[in-house]
């Protein structure tokens, strides 16, 4: 046999057997973020290397170690998305779609990461990114947040917990940072090589450290929130305000940094209470100078990313997918006539019955194998299409799950009978 070619690490063929899972999240997204007015935009996966080295910044991890770099047969340097904003942003510009104008957008698909995999952390994983620009906010960025606890509720998922900040407007970062720096710089024999490095470009960055030997550090520095600036922190108090009126609890953690540059204001990010440095779940804020970095009109918005795997993760966790789908009739086939008109038969039903699932014996093989087979699709229904029965113009049905007989219908009512049966065995 030929050496087999291996799949790549930290990417993931998603299986049958969990795809009920993903098609029942994506299914609950669509549905609750159109009901919210989002429209959804679909951009290419791979993009400009300097789209992302420019807004999510050299200085994060993402850029400096996580990226999906290569040079093109033209000699461009292209990157696989890491993230969707600023995939969704530079498609806002070149499509000319601001003006003025306003636009709730959504989209879902993979990102990659070079990151080290483990559970909940792959190269390859799956976004769902929502985007409202053009929004000043503080409202919108309270109803994104009630959008995302509607979703938690519908999911049935309950043990995730909302962190909210403000990193205020980029001149009260600037004097923040200062601070910043010169606390860090009084430590810097204990400060890891990544925080070294960070001090130098973005010492927000040290804040949202996972090497636990830096919490203590990070936990004695200065306050973000003590140093926003008087509009800041207005927009916070008015959120705040908001969330508390709507019902969505929430905590303040004046430590919630974000690993992205970008965001100025209102970040958030929803937390598993159990699952360690893989714990949050959806994370988002408000990037209100991006846009202009970019080089569109200056358009303030607000977004946010929900990792998909690990939602589906939770789901399984709270027993919370609904069955797979199964098959609701198999056809067996007896005798030769049978056979070769079997096809033909169930391209005619589902003529007739475009919702109902038809799985047909295929490949031959005795009863006793078709049975098997018939077992296995977890059909409630069998139908029997034997010579015998086709000679008296009727068809064999027989319920799968359930001690009952046999009966026979009349192929000219073949549809009707079918729905009656499955009716009867409760698959209406
Ligand atoms: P983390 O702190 O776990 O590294 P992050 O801050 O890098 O997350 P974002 O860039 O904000 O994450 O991405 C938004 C969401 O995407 C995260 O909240 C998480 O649910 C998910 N996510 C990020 N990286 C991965 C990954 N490598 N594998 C699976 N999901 C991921
Ligand atoms: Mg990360």
């Amino acid at each position: 046999m030929a050496e087999q070619i291996q799949p790549i690490r930290g990417m993931n063929d998603i299986l049958p057997t969990e795809i009920g899972a993903w098609q029942y999240l994506e299914r609950e997204v669509r549905e609750l973020v159109t009901a919210y007015g989002y429209e959804e935009m679909r951009v290419p996966i791979v993009e400009q290397t300097a789209l992302f080295k420019r807004s999510i910044g050299e200085f994060t991890d993402v850029v400096g170690k996580e990226m999906y770099s290569f040079e093109s047969q033209g000699g461009e340097s292209l990157t696989l998305r890491p993230e969707a904003t600023a995939g969704m942003v530079r498609g806002v510009i070149s499509n000319r779609m601001l003006r003025g104008q306003r636009h709730k957008l959504w989209c879902v698909g993979p990102m990659f990461r070079y990151e080290t995999p483990q559970a909940g952390r792959y190269r390859q994983f799956h976004q769902l990114d929502l985007e409202a620009v053009g929004y000043a906010g503080p409202d919108v960025d309270a109803e994104l947040i009630a959008l995302t606890a509607r979703l938690w509720r519908n999911l049935g998922i309950q043990r995730v917990r909302l962190q909210i900040n403000s990193l205020g407007s980029s001149e009260s970062r600037k004097a923040y940072r200062e601070l910043l720096v010169s606390y860090f710089r009084g430590y810097e024999s204990r400060l890891d090589a990544d925080s070294r490095r960070r001090l130098e470009g973005n010492p927000l960055r040290i804040l949202d450290s996972k090497n636990p030997e830096m919490q203590e550090l990070v936990a004695g520095a200065p306050l973000l929130t003590d140093h926003l600036d008087q509009e800041s922190r207005e927009h916070f108090d008015a959120l705040c305000a908001m969330l508390r009126d709507i019902g969505v609890p929430y905590e303040v953690n004046p430590r919630l940094v974000r690993g992205l540059d970008y965001y100025s204001r209102t970040v958030f990010e929803w937390i598993n209470e159990s699952s360690g440095a893989q714990n949050a779940v959806c994370s988002g804020g408000r990037y209100d100078g991006l846009i202009a970095q970019l080089g569109g009109e200056p358009t303030p918005a607000i977004g946010f990313a929900m990792g998909m795997e690990r939602v589906v993760a939770l789901l399984m966790q709270a027993g919370q997918v609904p069955a797979a789908t199964k098959a609701d009739v198999f056809i067996v086939l007896n005798g030769e006539r049978a056979t070769s008109m079997g096809l033909g038969l169930v391209e005619r039903l589902r003529n007739e019955l475009p919702r109902r699932r038809f799985e047909i014996n295929l490949g031959g093989g005795n009863f006793k194998t078709q049975f098997r087979r018939a077992d296995r699709s977890a059909a409630p229904l069998a139908l029997i299409v034997g010579d015998d029965e086709l000679a008296r113009g009727v068809v064999g049905m027989k319920p799968l799950r359930q001690e009952t007989g046999q009966t026979e219908c009349p192929i000219e009512r073949l549809a009707q009978g079918i729905e009656a049966a499955l009716a009867s065995l409760g698959c209406a």
